[in-house]
């Protein structure tokens, strides 16, 4: 019988994060490269989340089958009920490999769940491949100087966390028919739950998820004074896009933390990143690397953000910008 990937989907107030849907991709990818059975499984309430809804929702993509593991106990997240959900799930139902989005709540789960299974955890994966039939997977070391690949011994499970950006959503095989959803309520005993979730933690008014923005326009020192960063903002809305920056601009205070990207900052991976005045630090292309498209203007040619730019441009974005922006009005109407 073939081994099993089970892929644990992240859903908050019934919507899934689009690292999911990044993760089922792996998945269908690591599937068809090892011919492994692929299974996907939700995890919540239904009084909740309707969690109904979305395990029908990842049914309908390219996969075996769907859990929607459902206990009343499950929401509020906790770390102690998600672990010992996914337990039971997997003694019931056991794969070979167990594939998640690296998000603050798996982070917050994972390793309880595999230390009780005792097996291996590798997290913050970028990549894939198969050698001689072994899996192994791609992580960055030392900020991105370094990759290394991993793999893991024994037969399972394996957990493994995929960073925002390594797979795309958009790449998600739709199946043929949709997948069987098999419902498995969980028991989640008394004293079992020994955190006290507080509310969950949302960011002030004006803070805005990059994670999920298409098109970024994004700063760096090049841009020289606060006042200019009206000029990328004037680009950003032209293009409908977000407005991010490196760190010494967030730094300075002329843009709020929450539009820091990088290594200490947030992991994108629009389809556009356009990249002003950025000189490409290994600290901010570990954060923009997954971008579809990466269009940089920067006056030095020798910058490192060229290295990994689709669209290259050489030149003082002072002369650059403007005309852009009336070229993107222009060609909006
Ligand atoms: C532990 C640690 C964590 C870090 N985390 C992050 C992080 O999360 N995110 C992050 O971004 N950085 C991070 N950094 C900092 C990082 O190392 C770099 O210092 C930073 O990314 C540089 O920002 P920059 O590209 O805006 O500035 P610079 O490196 O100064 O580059 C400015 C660029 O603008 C160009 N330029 C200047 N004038 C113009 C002009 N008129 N037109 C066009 N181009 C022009 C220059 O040629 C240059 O390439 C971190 C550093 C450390 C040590």
């Amino acid at each position: 019988m073939a081994d099993t990937i089970l892929v644990v989907v992240e859903q908050r107030e019934g919507k899934l994060n689009r690292v999911s849907w990044e993760t089922i991709t792996a998945g269908q990818v690591i599937a068809a490269q090892t011919g492994w059975t692929l299974e996907a499984a939700v995890v919540g309430s239904n009084s909740g989340s309707g969690i109904a809804a979305i395990a029908a929702e990842v049914a309908a993509k390219k996969l075996a089958k769907v859990y929607a593991v459902e206990s009343a106990r499950l929401e509020p997240y906790t770390p102690d009920a998600f672990a010992y959900a996914l337990q039971q799930l997997l003694e019931k139902h056991p794969a070979k490999l167990v594939l998640m989005p690296h998000t603050y709540q798996v982070r917050d789960f994972v390793p309880k769940l595999a230390t009780a299974l005792q097996t291996t955890a590798i997290s913050d994966v970028i990549g894939f491949r198969s050698e001689a039939g072994k899996l192994l997977f791609t992580r960055q070391m030392f900020q991105g100087k370094f990759v290394a690949d991993v793999s893991f011994a024994g037969n399972g499970p394996c957990f493994v966390t995929f960073q925002n950006g390594s797979y795309r959503a958009d790449k998600v095989e739709a199946g043929a028919a949709a997948a069987p959803v098999e419902t498995v309520n969980v028991e989640i005993p008394d004293g079992i739950i020994r955190n006290k979730p507080e509310e969950v933690f949302k960011e002030a008014k004006q803070a805005v998820d990059l994670t999920q923005a298409e098109i970024i326009v994004s700063v760096g020192r090049g841009i020289k004074e606060q006042k200019n960063i009206d000029l990328a903002k004037q680009l950003a809305d032209a293009l409908g896009g977000e407005l991010a920056a490196s760190r010494p601009i967030c730094d300075n205070g002329w843009l709020p933390m929450d539009r820091q990207i990088g290594s200490s900052g947030q992991t994108v991976a629009p389809k556009l990143y356009l990249a002003l005045g950025i000189s490409g630090a290994i600290q901010h292309i570990v954060g923009m690397k997954g971008s579809r498209s990466i269009v940089a203007i920067n006056k030095d040619s020798e910058a490192p953000i060229f290295e990994i730019a689709d669209y290259a441009i050489v030149g003082n974005l002072f002369d650059i910008v403007p005309p852009l922006i009336e070229e993107v009005k222009k060609a909006k109407g």
